[in-house]
């Protein structure tokens, strides 16, 4: 068997003990005789794991009891449109920060259902840095801000949370949930695809404020209710049972690592070493982005010469490094470092990358 350091952007790598438990459970799940997606998720035995792995999931995040988990299914993209859907009133508006691809696709699919203000965007500086705070065009009366804290595409990361006032603060975490420590109460909701720092696509999980249940400002139908999802515990209809397992296995592994302060620290020492890669090299190889914008999580790179691009990336999957081509809106190479990711794999790039650089001078 060999595995590879995967550096795929999504879906991403998931911790190899979590994949070898669940071979180990596939066939028989705990002591049921049949694996976690062939049983019901009315039994007991899944609705215990489910609920242990939302506590998990609060314990990691210190999650305060007024906040309600969910585990639902659509992908953050179906978020970007059932936010407003849930979120905004016939007539509202919700401001928009945009700092990257994902935002955009935030404001194009939020469109049809709120008016969408604009308030920031990072698009006239090629999203190479952030809208500076002072510059945003916020709204006391919007219905809430959505922002991208971490621009997965892009790989520009906001290292702190914006202060937006009484207006709640919508995040799409997708490509940076529990990869540091948070403090939730300056959130309304956040939201994330699991495929990129939790498990396997097809979950999303959200974080919201539990006054936010109360708005539903349209007719709706139930599926689409954040409110009737939380009352029936994300089980409205059949749920992503493996989703959710491999999730649940995700969050005790973390919190094997210590949580997420020791996730905090190794993830950013794991993004040091590659950025300090970068910029050591002479030129020959370049991030763009602001340093102070920085993703710690994708971190996307150019060589001196794109000629060199295609010899870079067969050379690289011979070597055993995985998914480095760049997103095509950008160009170059991408290496995601989410915390599946160990600190071994990224020395395995950099050690490349320097003798990559050598042999083609
Ligand atoms: C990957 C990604 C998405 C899209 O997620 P889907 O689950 O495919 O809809 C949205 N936002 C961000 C920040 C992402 O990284």
């Amino acid at each position: 068997m060999s595995r590879v350091w995967n550096f795929s952007a999504g879906p991403a790598a998931l911790p190899q003990v979590v994949l070898e438990r669940a071979q180990q459970e596939m066939l028989d799940w705990n002591g049921s005789g049949a694996s976690v997606m062939e049983q019901s998720h009315r039994g007991k035995r899944f609705i215990a794991m489910a609920a242990q792995a939302e506590a998990d999931l609060r314990e990691l995040l210190q999650v305060p009891d007024d906040y309600a988990v969910l585990f639902l299914q659509g992908g953050a993209t179906q978020l970007f449109a059932q936010i407003p859907m849930n979120l905004a009133g016939v007539g509202d508006s919700a401001d928009y920060v945009v700092s990257g691809h994902w935002g955009e696709k935030a404001v194009s699919e939020a469109a049809p259902y709120v008016h969408v203000n604009v308030a920031a965007s990072g698009k006239p500086d090629n999203y190479l840095r952030l809208p500076a705070r002072d510059s945003w065009q916020l709204d006391p009366r919007a219905a809430y801000v959505h922002y991208t804290p971490n621009e997965t595409i892009h790989g520009v990361e906001f290292h702190d949370i914006p202060e937006v006032g009484a207006v709640p603060l919508v995040a799409d975490m997708s490509s940076n949930i529990l990869s540091e420590p948070l403090d939730v109460t300056r959130f309304g909701l956040i939201y994330a695809g699991a495929q990129k720092n939790i498990g396997p696509s097809g979950l999303v999980v959200m974080i919201i404020r539990r006054d936010l249940l109360q708005r539903a400002g349209r007719p709706m139908a139930r599926i689409f209710r954040f409110a009737e999802q939380a009352a029936n515990d994300s089980m409205l209809n059949t749920p992503n049972t493996w989703g959710w397992y491999l999730a649940g296995l995700t969050f005790q592994w973390l919190k094997a690592q210590g949580g997420l302060a020791a996730m905090g620290e190794h993830n950013r020492a794991k993004a040091e070493l590659l950025y300090r890669s970068v910029d050591g090299s002479g030129g020959y190889y370049r991030n763009p982005v602001d340093p102070s914008a920085r993703s710690r999580m994708n971190v996307p790179f150019t060589l001196h010469d794109s000629a060199l691009d295609a010899v870079f990336l067969q050379e690289s999957e011979t070597a055993g490094l995985l998914a480095l081509k760049g997103h095509k809106a950008v160009g170059g190479m991408r290496a995601s470092l989410y915390n599946a990711v160990p600190l071994e794999a990224v020395a395995a790039l950099t050690d490349f990358m320097r003798d990559f650089s050598q042999r083609h001078g």
